[in-house]
């Protein structure tokens, strides 16, 4: 299994990230991808990725909820970075209107940004959508057929929101903890996509699967999310694991 979507570098894990880098190993997660989110979070990143080179794979960019005033410094930083070295991915972006519109202009400016430096530095991109999929989509129309790719993290949306991604093209839809809750609908929405478009995550410290729900989350939890989907689309959990491993070993040429 591959954790696409890991925040195990945050404070939360300070008092043992190494026991939980050791349990995620100990479940048979092979990779663990993580997303940055502003200048803040950058140093113990790429700490976390120094220790566990070519299991923790760090992506790069600036996180919709951290577009601020300060946006162009944010940006600049995230420009220095990606001529600096080579990066797993692009991420995360998108847009975020759940928490605060104000910054709403910025953020598809910032957005788009670094959908080009994306396509520039042929990386694919981890994209944060909440509350905002028809102004995501907007923004992303004038890249279609540009050989954008990506994931569309956290997934949560219609059976019609997951078909206009994958007609898009390029595109995975990252599934996490949320289709172990009863109340999402989401596991009747997975079950109509094709598993070759699935991708699993676990948005660690967020979104703790069932039953460990309200807890902190962990990377190790991915098997939860795959023991989930292997109910949803009635295959063996080793066949829900294979596939998306592939599908993530693909998508960020690992
Ligand atoms: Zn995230």
């Amino acid at each position: 299994m591959i954790d696409t979507h890991s925040h195990i570098y945050s404070e939360e894990f300070d008092a043992d990230r190494a026991e939980t880098v050791q349990r995620a190993k100990e479940v048979g997660v092979c990779h663990i991808i993580l997303p940055n989110c502003d200048s803040s979070t950058l140093a113990p990143m790429l700490a976390l990725e120094d220790e566990y080179p070519g299991y923790c794979h760090a992506a790069i960019g600036l996180h919709p909820t951290s577009v601020k005033e300060d946006y162009e410094y944010e940006l600049a930083l995230v420009k220095s970075e990606l001529e600096r070295r080579n990066w797993i991915a692009v991420g995360e972006i998108g847009i975020d209107l759940y928490w605060d519109k104000t910054f709403l202009g910025e953020q598809i400016i910032a957005f788009q940004q670094q959908l080009d430096w994306a396509l520039y530095y042929k990386l694919p991109v981890i994209i944060h959508v909440r509350n905002s999929f028809q102004e995501t989509m907007n923004a992303l129309a004038p890249y279609n057929n540009s050989g954008l790719t990506g994931v569309f993290h956290s997934f949560t949306g219609t059976i019609e929101e997951a078909q206009e991604i994958i007609a898009f093209g390029g595109f995975k839809l990252g599934i996490n903890g949320i289709v172990t809750f009863k109340n999402s609908g989401l596991a009747a929405v997975v079950e109509q996509i094709a598993l070759e478009h699935i991708l699993l995550e676990t948005d660690s410290p967020y979104l703790t699967p069932a039953p460990h729900r309200g807890k902190r989350n962990e990377s190790a939890y991915v098997s939860l999310v795959c023991k989930k989907l292997a109910e949803v689309y009635n295959y063996s959990a080793e066949q829900i694991d294979s596939q998306t491993t592939q599908n993530a070993l693909a998508l960020f040429g690992i």
